[in-house]
């Protein structure tokens, strides 16, 4: 196969010449990890990523989810894909090896997602989604709530999902109203609506464990109010079994792209017997939440670079094939032969638009998973100040910029392609549709602006 995903020269120049990660290993953290090492990780992602994620991209995009008597479906060509990911450990790459990580800095997590993501960003919806519920498990649980979910999570064995949306409640999460009713065991009843919940419901994982958003009686109105509890679809009962917590599934959405995601409405305590469970202290849920924001919404970017990767290599090799006119030195030569587009001058110059697009998006991403592995092994306050500043500053431009501009390379593939471009069976139309959204969720790319200008 032609490389039609990510630029790997381009990534090992990034990791090696340019930010050196190779010395992160001088580091005690990372001392028992190498140049091969990270190699190795580079390889096998792009293996997975070749064989199994991308045969599965377009034929899950025409599938799409499945709605049936309450049952939802993802397509079934996502299972496979899922399974080896996670049998060979991809979705704890980054994580301490205590929590049954495999350790390997956050750059070269990242590094790694990106062949996935460019592969296929629908199926890497759900290992992403678990993957931000088991830090906040591993960051805010309880010894016994880690037990009990962040070792399923880690491993993929479960799902995890983030539910703060609601019908009235978008961009204003401080309007939510789902409830949390206390209990006199000490936990809470949750009652309430929530939409659009990335992963909310699905057959890829036995049991999914929410991680909801929710105001205790008489907590104060607005984000201070908020606590965020872990509510499990499936819940233990006394004697260590599971039994179902009244967590349903209403709909799920029909979108314009990532039509693999499942996308859902849920409702919880329909019964009154949707138990939930605390996670860190009352009412300090938005704080938690937002420590993980710098996570996601750098996740979030790496959607937008990833697809414009791929959009602009799928051009790049069209461009290369398709053969039509004729040079433009030869116009009036009615014997000149047909040459490939990218002797035109114009397409030429789409192709670097794209290609310097996406290698600048790639440097800034890398750059700020880096500085988060160097603000993670600071040996000073003053040193983890620093790196940990240039992570703030630079989310909300990693999420926005790498959102806009990757879905503008994703059109501009389209543009390569000619009339192709447009139609279904042609690869591009399909990463532009499931670019699209990435400028949307994770806070709005106007919310990230008025992050950087108001909050940074
Ligand atoms: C496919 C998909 C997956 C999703 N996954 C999840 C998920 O897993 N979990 C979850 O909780 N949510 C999820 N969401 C919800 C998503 O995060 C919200 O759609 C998003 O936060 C925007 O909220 P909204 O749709 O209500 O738009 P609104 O908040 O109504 O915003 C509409 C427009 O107004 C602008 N706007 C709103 N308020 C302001 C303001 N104060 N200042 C300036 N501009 C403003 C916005 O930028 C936007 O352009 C998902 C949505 C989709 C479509």
């Amino acid at each position: 196969m032609p490389q039609l995903l990510v630029d790997q020269r381009d990534v090992k120049f990034i990791l090696y010449e340019q930010l050196q990660v190779q010395k992160l290993c001088e580091h005690p953290r990372f001392s028992e990890y190498s140049q091969d090492m990270f190699d190795m990780v580079i390889e096998q992602a792009r293996k997975l990523a070749e064989n199994e994620f991308y045969p599965a991209n377009r034929i899950g995009d025409r599938e799409g989810v499945k709605f049936e008597d309450g049952e939802v479906k993802v397509p079934e060509c996502y299972h496979k894909p899922y399974r080896l990911y996670c049998e060979g450990g991809w979705l704890s790459i980054s994580d301490p090896i205590e929590v049954g990580g495999q350790g390997f800095p956050f750059i070269i997590g990242n590094a790694a997602i990106e062949f996935f993501s460019a592969a296929n960003w629908s199926l890497m919806m759900y290992p992403g989604l678990t993957h931000g519920a088991a830090r906040l498990l591993e960051k805010y649980g309880t010894p016994e709530q880690q037990e009990l979910y962040m070792y399923k999570l880690f491993s993929g064995e479960w799902g995890g999902t983030m539910c703060l949306t609601e019908p009235n409640a978008g961009t204003d999460v401080g309007a939510l109203t789902t409830k949390a009713i206390r209990r006199p065991d000490g936990n809470f009843n949750i009652v309430g609506q929530k939409i659009f919940i990335s992963s909310g419901a699905h057959n890829l994982t036995e049991n999914i464990v929410h991680m909801v958003l929710a105001r205790i009686e008489g907590a104060p109105k607005g984000t201070k109010g908020i606590s965020i509890f872990i509510v499990p679809r499936l819940r233990y009962a006394e004697d260590g079994s599971l039994v179902d917590n009244d967590v349903v599934c209403t709909n799920v959405e029909e979108k314009l792209g990532i039509h693999g995601s499942a996308t859902c409405g849920l409702s919880f305590g329909d019964n009154d017997n949707c138990i939930g469970y605390l996670l860190g202290e009352e009412n300090r849920g938005m704080r938690i939440m937002f420590d993980m924001m710098n996570e996601a919404r750098h996740f979030v970017g790496m959607q937008g670079l990833a697809l414009g990767s791929a959009a602009y290599l799928h051009a790049l090799n069209y461009a290369k094939e398709r053969l039509q006119g004729v040079h433009f030195t030869q116009l009036k030569n009615p014997e000149a032969p047909r040459v490939p587009i990218i002797e035109h001058p114009d397409v030429r110059r789409m192709l670097m638009f794209m290609k310097s697009t996406i290698e600048g998006i790639r440097a800034l991403l890398y750059y700020a998973a880096y500085c988060m592995d160097r603000a993670a092994i600071a040996e000073s306050e003053e040193e983890r100040d620093k790196f940990q500043g240039y992570v703030d500053i630079l989310i909300p431009v990693c999420k926005a910029y790498g959102s806009d501009m990757g879905f503008r390379v994703c059109e501009m593939a389209i543009q390569v392609y000619g009339g192709y471009g447009y139609c279904v069976d042609c690869p591009v139309e399909q990463h532009l549709r499931d670019c699209k959204i990435a400028s949307i969720y994770e806070g709005t790319n106007g919310i990230q602006a008025l992050d950087l200008v108001g909050r940074k």
